[in-house]
């Protein structure tokens, strides 16, 4: 059977490019007959939460990107989640080591270092140099003996070039002098990517990998990890990236890229993924609007634009009208926008931060509106017509957009003690630091309580003010 997958990690916010390759997925497995699943990858237990895999399946749930087992609903392959696979990849670990596809590396941090340096300095592209491939099984017994941590890595063939083809990129050869003695086992234990994800894609049966061109550079590590092991590859599929017009790679610094942004900003999950399926189809100037059982009928998965997928959020806008305009009717428009207006409770909160700050009922709305746009329209010289030093209010808005990764807890307590930390270290009082904040989060100097606020749009529409306020 053809099985598909997808396998995001849970680290930050849910990626338009997640939902740009889980859609690919669904085509292609609708085309073949085939089904999609979900694994989540999160064997980086430094960066990867809880709270961030849920946030992502709510996510692809809101567009409606289905898979048919994962770690919510179980299956056959089960456990979905990489940290409770812990003890299925030791052995395959131990079999590659057996067979000499692998040795231990007992090389400090410190020497590593020192060998990138001098392979940057000699303009050489990092490469572990081979060194502890050179120990005699007794050395290592000897260093084990003596509790010296260490890594497994893959051998890599010495000479010749890695062929594979690509859905999308053709036939592809890669040196393998490129490719890097990977660690497969880190000394705590856990697997790196490459190997969870070749043995899970293994275990699970998956027959096709389409993911980010970004991983077109690992497939010879992947391939001979293939090969150690005497498995069947899958076939490949690596999709061009999301792109800006000037070809730079979509980027959460630059771009809103968080889905939970463009669902409280207001799109359609229904425009938004006929915007993404756009990327895959071949259609004429005028067809553009189609829900996704059309763009599954004009599915072209072999002549995708290798430049890159340009992500114009104004064409997104201009679709996601019409789907409001044509393909919406007024009662369910109005049910729409009420669901939409109170998403996690969003007007009865700002309600109740408004109750205290008004005299009439009817100066609720100028109070309340910034928390349901998306543009507030402020940029740097807003901050001068407000008579505050752009430098000074730059300064500190940067060091607030740090706080939306870092803060474990999105809370206006949180918040508030993040902020007044990031001013301390500027040499700012708490109330310097608090205008600027106003004016990117509200757009005004007076408004509903500030920490409250930011809590209340989010991280994703904050991180948007504060990249508009300070580009
Ligand atoms: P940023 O540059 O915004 O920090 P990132 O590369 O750090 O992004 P990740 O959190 O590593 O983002 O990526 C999350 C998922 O989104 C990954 O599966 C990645 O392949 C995908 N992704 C990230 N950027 C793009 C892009 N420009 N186009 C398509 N997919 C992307
Ligand atoms: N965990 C990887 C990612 O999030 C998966 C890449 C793949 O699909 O193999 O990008």
């Amino acid at each position: 059977p053809v099985r598909l997958r997808i396998a995001p990690s849970p680290t930050g916010e849910p990626h338009i490019g997640t939902a740009y390759i889980a859609l690919f997925n669904l085509l292609l497995a609708d085309k073949l007959g085939g089904e999609m699943i979900l694994r989540i990858e999160d064997t980086d237990q430094k960066r990867s939460t809880p709270e961030a895999e849920e946030r992502l399946l709510e996510a692809l749930d809101w567009l409606k990107l289905e898979w048919t087992e994962g770690p919510d609903k179980g299956g056959p392959h089960a456990p979905y989640r990489q940290s409770e696979r812990k003890d299925i990849y030791g052995g395959y670990v131990d079999r590659l080591l057996d067979e000499g596809h692998a040795f231990k590396c007992f090389c400090t941090a410190e020497r590593l270092d020192m060998m990138r340096a001098a392979q940057r300095k000699a303009g050489q592209p990092p490469r572990y140099d081979g060194r502890c491939l050179r120990l005699s099984p007794e050395d290592v017994a000897k260093n084990e003996a003596e509790g010296i941590p260490h890594v497994v890595r893959m051998k890599i063939p010495e000479e010749g070039e890695c062929r594979f083809t690509d859905m999308v990129h053709g036939d592809t050869a890669i040196g393998w002098s490129e490719v890097d003695m990977q660690v497969i086992l880190k000394s705590d234990g856990m697997p790196t990517y490459h190997l969870a994800n070749v043995v899970d894609d293994h275990l699970m049966g998956i027959t096709h990998v389409a993911r980010g061109e970004e991983w077109l550079s690992s497939v010879p590590k992947h391939i001979a990890l293939y090969d150690y092991f005497g498995w069947e590859k899958p076939v490949f599929y690596h999709l061009p990236l999301l792109r800006n017009a000037d070809r730079s790679k979509l980027s959460k610094r630059r771009n809103p890229t968080s889905l939970g942004w463009f669902a409280d900003a207001g799109y359609l999950p229904e425009a938004l993924v006929n915007y993404l399926g756009l990327f895959f189809i071949s259609i004429g100037e005028g067809e553009e609007m189609m829900p996704r059982e059309d763009l599954a009928r004009h599915f072209a998965p072999d002549s995708l634009a290798l430049a890159g997928a340009v992500f114009d959020l104004d064409r997104l806008n201009w679709l996601n009208g019409r789907w409001i305009r044509e393909r919406t009717d007024a009662e369910g428009f109005v049910a729409m926008v009420r669901d939409w207006a109170n998403t996690r409770g969003k007007m009865d909160e700002a309600l109740k931060l408004a109750q205290s700050r008004v005299n009439r009922l009817s100066e609720l709305g100028p109070l309340i509106s910034f928390v349901f746009q998306a543009d507030l329209g402020i940029t740097r010289e807003s901050f001068v017509a407000k008579k505050m030093t752009p430098e000074g209010s730059l300064d500190i808005l940067t060091e607030v957009m740090g706080l939306i990764d870092t803060l474990p807890d999105w809370t206006a307590e949180a918040i508030e003690a993040g902020v007044r930390d990031a001013a301390e270290a500027k040499g700012l009082k708490l109330r310097d630091a608090v205008g600027p904040l106003f004016v990117a989060i509200t757009g005004s100097q007076r408004s509903l309580p500030v920490f409250q606020s930011m809590a209340l749009i989010g991280r994703a529409m904050c991180r948007y003010r504060l990249t508009q306020a300070i580009r």
